[in-house]
């Protein structure tokens, strides 16, 4: 008798974004002429930068030609490009990361998802509250979140992060073995400063426990305050593990490719009391579950790193960045609450006073037709929150704000 995988019983159904379908879908029904705008995406718009383009074209070529022709790759991806992350991403933060610590995948998603079976099932995790559902999916599929009991899963440790605190969690308060930090935060769109960032790596140091730090929104800060690879922080290669993606930061989101670092200083416990370093482990969970980027995908992330790639997919950014603060700024203008779009694409405002976060998505959608993502949707602590996204046209979300400044709440 074939017995099933039992954690994957105690998912919970993803609510949100069939939800906001559903709802978006019955209203456009019976709305047939609403000319609906949808602040509510998580993914990225502007085509690929044309230096981008230039570099796949002349791969696809080189595909085509028995001289220049390649077959498989190296798993953990081509030279040319773990050697432009590390001269392009870390040299000039001053962060010497070898050749070897840079894995290129296909994206942070099936990273931050596989790096877990380098872990024991009995690992206690904690994540941040609301959080990114793929850190916590992943793991209720790996078996450390116990049952779901009335809101939150019974083995795992949420980390209320809100406006009470600032939007900087406190540390566990038990034994964790496996912390996801996101930073730029996605949904809250806010940062952690750097002394709070240097505060959780001593943390983890003192507790061995291993930082798993998703910095997916890098390309968007602009504060100071704040670290562009958790490896500026001392201390930070022992405990660390980044990932980094092209998907926003040069649009990759549909062509696939991003990289996670694991230094070589990271070690874990084996049962016996040894150190096991991370590094190999991962090295050689890669080589036989994965046979790599596609090389033309590869050279066309290589080229977001040349003088003309990196200019246009900055423009890009900042396209996305200038839609972010007419968002910001509007909302602000009429009275509302508004936390993140500074740093990251993402703008979480709170909910007017008697709302859910359900019920501000509803007004938003009825009265202007905008589509949006409660807060809800991404933990017990993202209630009175909503999510809207910087990733719509300039048009559009010039037009958004106008129309919700007519509310009255
Ligand atoms: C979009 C996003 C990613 C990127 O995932 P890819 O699989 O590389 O596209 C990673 N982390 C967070 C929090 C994200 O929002």
């Amino acid at each position: 008798m074939t017995l099933i995988n039992e954690n994957y019983a105690n998912l919970q159904s993803s609510y949100l974004f069939a939800n906001i379908a559903r709802k978006v879908a019955e209203f456009q029904k019976s709305h047939p002429d609403a000319d609906i705008i949808r602040l509510g995406i998580g993914d990225v718009t502007r085509p690929l930068a044309p230096a981008v383009i230039e570099a796949m074209h002349k791969a696809v070529d080189e595909m085509g030609h028995e001289e220049t022709f390649r077959g498989y790759g190296p798993e953990q991806g081509y030279e040319f490009l773990r050697q432009a992350v590390v001269d392009h991403d870390y040299k000039p933060l001053g962060i010497n990361i070898d050749i070897d610590e840079v894995f290129i995948s296909d994206g942070a998603k099936s990273d931050v998802g596989n790096i877990q079976e380098l872990f024991s099932a009995d690992n206690i995790i904690a994540i941040t509250d609301p959080v990114y559902p793929v850190y916590l999916d992943s793991n209720v599929m790996g078996g450390r979140s116990g049952k779901f009991k009335g809101d939150r899963f019974e083995n795992i440790v949420y980390l209320p992060t809100n406006a009470e605190n600032n939007f900087s969690p406190e540390f566990p308060d038990r034994r964790v073995d496996i912390v996801y930090l996101c930073c730029p935060n996605n949904p809250t769109g806010t940062v952690l400063s750097r002394k709070r960032l240097k505060e959780w790596v001593d943390w983890c140091k003192a507790n061995e426990t291993v930082l798993m730090f998703d910095s997916a929104y890098e390309a968007f800060i602009s504060s100071e305050d704040t670290v562009h690879s958790i490896y500026e922080i001392e201390g930070a290669r022992e405990v660390a593990i980044e990932f980094r993606s092209f998907s926003k930061t040069a649009g990759f989101t549909g062509t696939r490719c991003a990289y996670t670092a694991v230094p070589k200083e990271l070690t874990v416990n084996t049962a016996d009391g040894q150190k096991q370093a991370l590094n190999p482990m991962w090295n050689r969970r890669q080589c036989t579950k994965f046979n790599g980027v596609p090389y033309i995908i590869q050279r066309a992330a290589e080229a977001v790193y040349s003088e003309d790639g990196h200019r246009q997919t900055r423009e890009a950014i900042a396209y996305y960045k200038e839609n972010a603060r007419i968002i910001r700024e509007g909302l602000t203008a009429i009275g509302l609450t508004v936390f993140g779009g500074v740093d990251a694409p993402y703008i979480w405002l709170k909910v007017p006073a008697g709302m859910t976060s359900w019920d501000f998505f509803d007004l938003l959608l009825e009265k202007v037709n905008i589509v949006s993502t409660p807060g809800a949707g991404f933990g017990p602590c993202g209630e009175g929150y909503l999510r809207l996204t910087s990733f719509g046209s300039r048009e559009n979300t010039l037009r958004a704000i106008e129309r919700i400044k007519t509310l009255k709440f």
